[in-house]
């Protein structure tokens, strides 16, 4: 197997006939390197199947037949794009397939399979566009190279990747998927082809379909990248890369030519939407080129993502923000007299699958409290104030206190360095903001602050720290290469398996 490159189109990039066709062009000039693509549901289309899906387990059928038709009329206007007056039976058989997901809803499994079943035919449907759009374009720039989905008997399209039965968010096996992926990748191989493959879903051992978890294309193009030792994995997104901070926030942000794997996971966690968080622990782990570009303008660079490297160490790179989000805690005078509070606090939490974003408890001893999502919150204090009853009777736990309308806004950087903090607080007491909990780490600054501060919170902090530090990212990024560092700065086209520095 030759080199390879692994192109993931999201959501907007795959959002119309035309666009889909442009996707089809940019693989194709690729062709090459041997591209596999993977594709997203046309943009909003997971969400459609979501609103269907809740239709479906109410037993709306009315509603099911108005949300279906407006699903079949985007996708069939894209087909009529994509290939005018052609033979669409492909499109057909998926959407035979959905009907008769729905038409399932109410046969008693639980609801996150049922959601997930829906909800994966966003991404079946995006494959037939995409893979018949390679087609078309092939047909007119080369007159051979065509494409192959991995269809079942069915003709439905069938994911790449095993995970384990975990509905709404499953964990690949990487073992299996390996298998999977390689065979389909064999199979488009002997048909001189380009594999089109869903991202997003996967099956079970039993073949019951999954899928990764919102946003989880992206992670699905690595998971497949390393499934097949892929040289390099692009993410094509509608920006021109990872950004400094959300231009909407902050209008002086850019794109960064370059990041730490870290930084961008952590990032992502921290409210950037740029890569699904769990995307880049393939690339860390393989050690493929990963970058994200931008499908408007292929001819960009897009920013590259590395392993800690001379160009980031030490830097700030980005600011995020993260809204919405709530503090919850215990709050009594016999709190002390409690064993393990903390964590029976975060069992509890846990258990009532209530993510905890950050721990908030400054000193031992202190009230403990977490941060959490708002949304979350109403579940969270039932759950609290269930398992400390005991001690709320006995007056040991006076309240539960709760206050939302908080942010997390995140400094995140690679091996930053101790004076980073202060500058950090100094840049904040400028707006006047006093954050009501903050935590340092060499890969992050995090600050609690209200909803109300956090915009102006990002912008200060991007001008003070993050500016400064991407024009030296940028001077150094440009430096010729070195051994043993990145420095792909503008060579198109080259390709060097990457040597991992450690941490
Ligand atoms: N279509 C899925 C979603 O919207 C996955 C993805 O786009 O990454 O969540
Ligand atoms: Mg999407």
């Amino acid at each position: 197997m030759g080199p390879m490159l692994v192109m993931k189109f999201g959501g907007t990039s795959v959002g119309s006939g035309e666009r889909i066709l442009r996707v089809a062009e940019i693989a194709l000039a690729e062709r090459e390197r041997g591209p596999v693509m993977v594709t997203s549901a046309m943009s909003g289309v997971t969400d459609a199947l979501l609103a269907l899906a809740e239709s479906a387990l109410r037993g709306d059928q009315v509603d099911c037949v108005e949300r279906l038709a407006v699903l079949e009329a985007r996708h069939n206007e894209a087909a009529q794009v994509i290939d005018p007056g052609g033979d669409w039976r492909d499109l057909a058989a998926q959407f035979a397939g959905l009907r008769q997901e729905i038409a399932a809803a109410t046969d008693g499994r639980g609801v996150w399979e049922i959601r997930d079943g829906i909800a994966a035919y966003g991404e079946r449907l995006a494959v037939v566009l995409v893979a018949r759009a390679i087609s078309t374009c092939a047909a007119r720039i080369l007159d051979s190279t065509g494409w192959y989905a991995t269809e079942g008997a069915s003709g439905i399209v069938q994911p790449l990747l095993a995970t384990d039965d975990h509905f709404g968010e499953a964990t690949p096996d990487l073992a299996a998927s390996r298998s999977l992926a390689r065979e389909a990748h064999e199979n488009a191989g002997k048909h001189g082809a380009i594999l089109v493959a869903p991202g997003f879903i996967g099956r079970t051992m039993e073949g019951r379909t999954t899928t990764l978890g919102r946003g989880g294309s992206d992670y699905a193009a690595t998971l497949i990248a390393a499934a097949l030792d892929a040289d390099a994995c692009w993410i094509y997104t509608d920006v021109d890369g990872v950004f400094t901070a959300d231009p909407r926030v902050v209008p002086a942000a850019q794109a960064l030519p370059v990041v730490a794997f870290a930084a961008a996971g952590r990032l992502a966690l921290c409210g950037a939407k740029v890569l699904h968080p769990r995307s880049v622990a393939p690339a860390a782990r393989a050690g493929f080129e990963l970058r994200v570009k931008n499908t408007f303008h292929p001819e960009r660079e897009g920013t590259l993502l590395v392993a800690s490297s001379d160009t980031t160490r030490g830097m700030p790179l980005a600011v995020a923000g993260r809204k919405k989000l709530a503090a919850i805690g215990l709050h009594g005078p016999g709190l002390m007299e409690i064993l393990n509070l903390f964590a029976r606090l975060c069992q509890t939490l846990a258990e009532a699958d209530v993510e905890i974003v950050l721990a908030a408890q400054p000193v031992p001893g202190h009230d403990p409290q977490v941060i959490i999502d708002a949304a979350r919150c109403d579940v969270a204090r039932v759950a609290l104030e269930r398992e400390f009853a005991r001690e709320i009777a006995l007056g040991r736990v006076e309240t539960v206190h709760a206050r939302d309308n908080l942010a997390l806004c995140t400094v995140v950087g690679d091996a930053l360095p101790p004076g980073m903090l202060s500058q950090a607080q100094r840049a904040l007491a400028q707006e006047r903001i006093t954050p009501l909990a903050q935590s340092a780490a060499p890969e992050a600054l995090t600050f609690i602050v209200t909803a109300a501060q956090v915009d102006r919170a990002l912008r200060r902090l991007h001008q003070e720290i993050i500016l400064p530090a991407l024009s030296e990212v940028q001077r150094r990024h440009r430096r010729p290469y070195a051994p043993g560092q990145w420095a792909a700065g503008g060579r198109a086209g080259q390709r060097r398996k990457q040597t991992l520095p450690q941490h």
